[in-house]
């Protein structure tokens, strides 16, 4: 039996995140991964026909200054394509440029008047009331900050076909930057101007890596490090909290100091028994994510050459967003510049249930409806990837359930951080997950000194360094 001072569990970018930064601090650590290769939800496949798929649609922003260096270590400054977000919501048969509620001016006179109708009357409500003190939940926040036309019309049915869970479910502390609160007078400039504004959000300039899909990153960062220090293909089967001892499929087992598991904290739960009640586990929500890839012969159509994804609040699709892959990098495709492609995602939930032998054909049925796929003859391949754990559910009552259990498994020696590691999806992008790793390490090698993942512990200072 081998020991380690820090051991790792996961190759996705907080793992990697740790590694890299244990690495610096030519620390003693090992990684062990289950699967074959690095980068987790991050990761990227060939299709039998040729073309990369990202696992649902990811781009880099970022709110970091380190994360931004290792990501040009990585793939070098030419190894990225660099974009101006173009995104859009697809609602009633129109197109309005995303974040919708500043652009009702695309909507047709009874639609905007509800809009503005309900605008107001959250307005006046928050004057007369003040502060944000009856707000219980996320439909709440969405009637308080939207009124009911918004509500009904696009963020209630878009949020429950990302989430898969009820907003009334949701906790609404997670926001944030995430979504565009607009202010009444901006609104009302846009229905007089009739003027787009697409300006806000943290992504608004994002980056893709030219070759290889997202995916690229994680495996470069992976292979940079000491080949004799990460085991692909050993998944963890059994964590002995007490004894500080894992046990390997492989059949190898390791005691450690500091363990830091990056998988999602319900399996932890399971892997470590006798560390925090199982039945906790059952608490943390959360949705599958459902994609469905479709390559296509030809160009690329005219009204979708420029855009980068699409948001589909109405109720004939499956799918909540469609990516334009190709338009990220050529090289998504078998054959760059002769044929293009899509990505949708589809959530599911036991609150949303998605059928698995149908999902595809819907998903083909619906983008020809929504005029995505103007002639089915073109498609060449038709991709179903299901990802169990893709969206960690911002649910009621998250931080009572998720804190203690995290402080429980530290009093033992592990830190569980990461996506669904640390369960805060406020904090659970790429940027995010591997400051994560990165930082917990900081924290841990200064013995008891300053350090305080900030990423984890004060999520709104870190989300507000970059929104301007
Ligand atoms: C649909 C979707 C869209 C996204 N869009 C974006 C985006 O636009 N921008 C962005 O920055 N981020 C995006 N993300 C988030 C990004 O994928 C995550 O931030 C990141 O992958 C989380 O990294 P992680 O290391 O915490 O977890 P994971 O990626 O889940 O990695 C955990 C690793 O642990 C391994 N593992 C699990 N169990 C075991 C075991 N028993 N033994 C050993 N290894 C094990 C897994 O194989 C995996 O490699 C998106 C995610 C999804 C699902």
């Amino acid at each position: 039996m081998q020991h380690i001072e820090y051991l790792i569990i996961g190759g996705g970018p907080t793992g990697l995140g740790a590694a890299t930064r244990l690495q610096e601090k030519d620390l003693d650590w090992t990684l062990l991964e289950a699967e074959s290769h690095f980068g987790g939800l991050a990761h990227s496949f060939v299709d039998d026909q040729g073309f990369t798929w990202d696992c649902g649609g990811h781009v880099q922003f970022s709110h970091y200054d380190t994360f931004d260096r290792y990501m040009d270590m990585a793939l070098g400054p030419d190894g990225w394509n660099t974009h101006q977000r173009e995104s859009w919501v697809w609602i009633k048969k129109r197109f309005v440029p995303y974040p919708f509620q500043n652009n009702l001016h695309r909507l047709d006179a009874e639609d905007r008047w509800a809009c503005v109708e309900g605008l107001l009357e959250a307005w006046q409500r928050s004057v007369s009331v003040g502060g944000d003190g009856a707000i219980e939940n996320f439909e709440d926040w969405m009637l308080a900050t939207f009124g009911p036309g918004i509500t009904e019309l696009f963020m209630y049915p878009y949020n429950f076909k990302v989430w898969a869970y009820p907003p009334p479910m949701m906790d609404h502390h997670w926001i944030g930057e995430r979504v565009s609160v607009p202010g009444l007078g901006g609104v009302l400039k846009s229905i007089c101007t009739g003027q787009d504004e697409i300006s806000w959000g943290p992504n608004k300039v994002f980056r893709f890596p030219k070759q290889g899909g997202t995916g690229a990153v994680w495996e470069s960062i992976g292979k940079s490090l000491p080949n004799g220090k990460i085991r692909l293909n050993c998944a963890v089967t059994e964590i002995d909290a007490k004894k500080r001892r894992v046990t390997t499929g492989t059949g190898e087992a390791f005691t450690y100091k500091h363990l830091i598991s990056t998988i999602p904290l319900n399996h932890l739960v399971r892997l470590a028994p006798g560390v925090v009640n199982p039945v906790g586990a059952d608490a943390l929500r959360y949705s599958a994510t459902n994609v469905v890839g479709v390559g296509l012969d030809g160009p690329t159509p005219d009204h979708l050459r420029t855009k980068c994804w699409m948001y589909f609040p109405d109720a004939n699709s499956p799918y909540y967003r469609v990516t334009v892959f190709t338009n990220y990098s050529p090289q998504n495709a078998a054959k760059p510049g002769r044929q293009w492609s899509l990505m949708t995602e589809t959530s599911e939930s036991p609150m949303k249930p998605v059928r698995q032998d149908s999902l595809a054909e819907e998903t083909l049925l619906a983008l020809e409806e929504d005029g995505l796929i103007p002639d089915r003859t073109k498609i060449c391949s038709v991709v179903h990837k299901r990802l169990d754990q893709g969206y960690p559910t911002p649910f009621l009552g998250r931080d009572a359930v998720v804190d203690p259990m995290l402080r429980a498994f530290e009093a033992e020696g592990i830190y569980s951080r990461g996506r669904f590691g640390a369960w805060k999806y406020e904090v659970a992008n790429q940027d995010h997950s591997f400051a994560q790793g990165y930082e917990c390490v900081e924290r841990l090698a200064a013995e008891g000194g300053e350090e305080y993942e900030p990423t984890l512990f004060t999520p709104d200072v870190v989300n507000a360094r970059r929104n301007a």
